[in-house]
């Protein structure tokens, strides 16, 4: 399975984009970042009251509880976009012949332990290495 960029959402806007859209997103290590956000936060750096203001408040103090509610959602998609990418990356690894002891060792863990996080939703039954 290859990474692909289609069905990503902006980690930062939570508007879907990508291949098919009108939003082109760009990012990494499975943050996507869409070109409206680039430029609004491109404009609050430049803008020195704008960051003095970020400095000073986080946005959600000053949202009500229903606009709190309403980022929940974005929140948990943008997680799961991230988790999903982790995914992705691994089967690329494995896809590369990586082992799990190799992807166990990068990450700290055991073998197994990667095994059990990573092969089980990609059918990889890691048998051989
Ligand atoms: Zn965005």
């Amino acid at each position: 399975m290859a990474i692909a960029r289609e069905g990503r959402i902006c980690s930062f806007c939570g508007m879907p984009g990508g291949p098919g859209t009108d939003l082109p997103l760009m990012g990494g290590l499975g943050a996507q970042i869409c070109a409206s956000c680039i430029t609004h936060f491109h404009a609050v750096v430049e803008d020195e009251a704008a960051i003095a203001e970020s400095r000073r408040a986080f946005p959600w103090e000053s949202m009500s509880d229903t606009e709190v509610l309403a980022v929940l959602p974005q929140i948990l998609a943008s997680a799961e976009q991230n988790q999903q990418f982790a995914h992705e990356w691994v089967e690329l690894l494995r896809e590369r012949n990586v082992s799990w002891a190799e992807i166990g060792r990068t990450l700290g863990v055991s073998r197994q332990a990667v095994w059990e996080r990573f092969a089980r939703k990609s059918g990889d039954n890691g048998a051989t290495a």
